[in-house]
């Protein structure tokens, strides 16, 4: 049994789950890495192992790839109906609603997330993308197009598109959203009748895992997910370069985004991309105050600040600059900070101690380069993974915690003066993922929302998801969108078909 069982009140089937190491799913079975290395699952509140897991390498994925082109090319999924198809879909989005519980277990226990949150939002959105998608199964519809054909009068024509699946795709996410991301990536793709080749993070493998054996009860055939654990370099770098994949999409920082478009070359598949970002969040002095100042410190403390979208740049208008940042700072020092499995956790340990290192290596350089931390700045305790909720002020354009993705529960916040100048202001970055506007003129948030470069803009609201809004970045931060219809595209081609009549 793990070390962690006496320490948390886990259900029976978390800790049956836990009470072995956990393989790999390739070609519907569960089967030990090719090399039989395993590798362990850390609890990020303790630093303690929660659960050994299987180790893959180029040779998991080779065998999982070609897994997944024998689901693809023959047998019971290749020639399910659509029907068939978003029945299962629309399964597995009730299994995971009767296995809540676990699935919120597990992810408190790999990223370290509250488990009411885990539960609430994580696994409650997870299901909901299954169902949305699920709908679609049927409705991937192509056109019948008139055509003229100039060059050769007097002919007669039918032409249409079909839409059909890409085919093999390899799905390589982050440990922000564990299962969550798994969904975001797997129901578009099964949806258009793709098979897959899932690769969770090596921080995050769990929920993934018993989500594979979700997907299992559920009923779909042998291969079409795979699932195969392991480490960027070992695992997620042959299945972005394999040959045998024709479509690869990525969920992570932009360094490994523009690593993924170079193995791509290979055999040029497809890719999409979401990536980072350092996304504005602009407070008007018309603004209402009271969900604003909550709202700003919800739009970067939520998920401990692990959001691609994170509202990290705090502009606020001159004339209420110290009410709002004071009353950010003052939320801030309010968060209760602890272990995800106490009921009164607001924010938990970040994921991993790189990921510590990393953020409290930002809070270190902004303070050296002069910015004032109004509230933390600083660890929480000596054991696990736990930061202080930060707001910096006194900042600049040039500081390293302004320009770069902290990914932690840090904002820097400055003062603007017009719409003009924070147009600029907010565009004034590589990424552009997400972005707030918070005022009461809706004409202004118009306008602005129009100038702001970015994927997403949320209007008196921020970190706002549901599986029919399309979500994904302009610039550095990613290719395509995720989510909604468009992410159909994601994995379906267009073919035309022409005929002489
Ligand atoms: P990352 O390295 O980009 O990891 C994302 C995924 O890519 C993981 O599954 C990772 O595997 C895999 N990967 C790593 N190197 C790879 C390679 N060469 N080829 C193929 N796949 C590879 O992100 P991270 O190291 O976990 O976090 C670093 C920073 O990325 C964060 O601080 C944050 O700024 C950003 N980030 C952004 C998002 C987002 O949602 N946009 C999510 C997470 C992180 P392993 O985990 O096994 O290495
Ligand atoms: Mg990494």
């Amino acid at each position: 049994m793990c070390a962690v069982a006496s320490d948390y009140d886990l259900s029976q089937r978390t800790l049956q789950f836990l009470s072995s190491p956990r393989q790999q799913l390739i070609g519907g079975k569960w089967v030990d890495s090719a090399s039989g290395q395993t590798f362990g699952v850390v609890d990020p509140a303790t630093g303690e192992e929660v659960v050994q897991v299987a180790r893959g390498n180029a040779a998991d994925i080779d065998a999982a790839v070609a897994a997944a082109r024998k689901a693809f090319e023959s047998g019971p999924w290749h020639s399910m109906t659509p029907s068939e198809r978003g029945k299962l879909i629309w399964k597995l989005g009730d299994l995971i609603e009767s296995h809540a519980r676990e699935l919120a277990e597990l992810e408190t226990l790999d990223n370290g997330k509250p488990f009411a949150i885990a539960q609430a939002a994580d696994v409650a959105l997870a299901a909901d993308q299954f169902r949305y998608y699920a709908g679609w199964a049927t409705k991937l519809l192509g056109d019948s197009i008139p055509i003229s054909v100039v060059y050769a009068p007097g002919t007669e024509w039918q032409a249409y598109s079909r839409r059909e699946p890409i085919g093999v795709v390899g799905q390589i996410i982050p440990w922000n959203f564990p299962l969550l991301m798994a969904a975001w990536k797997l129901a578009p793709a099964l949806t258009c009748g793709c098979t897959v080749v899932l690769k969770p993070a090596e921080q995050t493998p769990l929920s993934a895992l018993y989500l594979g054996q979700l997907i299992c009860e559920a009923g779909f055939p042998d291969g079409v997910v795979n699932i195969v654990n392991g480490f960027g370099e070992e695992t997620g770098a042959p299945l972005a370069s394999h040959p045998g994949v024709d479509k690869v999409a990525f969920t992570g920082s932009t360094e490994v985004g523009k690593l993924i478009v170079q193995a791509a070359a290979g055999n040029l598949k497809k890719v999409t991309l979401e990536l980072g970002g350092k996304s504005p969040n602009v407070v008007f002095s018309d603004a209402d105050l009271a969900s604003a100042v909550p709202g700003a410190a919800s739009a970067i403390f939520f998920n401990h600040g692990q959001c691609c979208a994170a509202g990290s740049r705090l502009f606020i208008e001159h004339s209420i600059f110290d009410d709002v940042v004071n009353g950010v700072a003052g939320a801030a020092k309010q968060i209760k900070v602890g272990s995800g499995f106490q009921a009164d956790t607001q924010m938990g340990p970040l994921v991993s101690q790189e990921q510590f290192d990393r953020v409290t290596a930002f809070m270190e350089a902004g303070l050296a380069a002069g910015a004032e931390a109004l509230a933390g700045g600083g660890r929480v305790g000596t054991r696990g993974y736990f930061v202080e909720p930060t707001v910096f002020v006194n900042t600049n354009h040039e500081m390293k915690i302004v320009r770069e993705e902290i990914f932690g529960p840090v904002v820097t916040a400055m003062p603007f003066k017009d719409i003009d100048e924070i147009a600029a202001v907010a565009n004034n970055t590589n990424y552009g993922l997400a972005s707030g506007i918070w005022t009461k003129d809706i004409s202004k948030a118009h306008k602005l929302a129009k100038r702001l470069r970015a994927g997403t803009v949320w209007i008196n609201c921020y970190n706002i998801f549901d599986a029919a809004l399309p979500f994904g970045g302009y610039k550095e931060s990613g290719w395509g969108r995720e989510m909604g219809h468009e992410a159909l595209n994601n994995y379906l081609e267009t073919k035309a078909v022409c005929i002489q009549l």
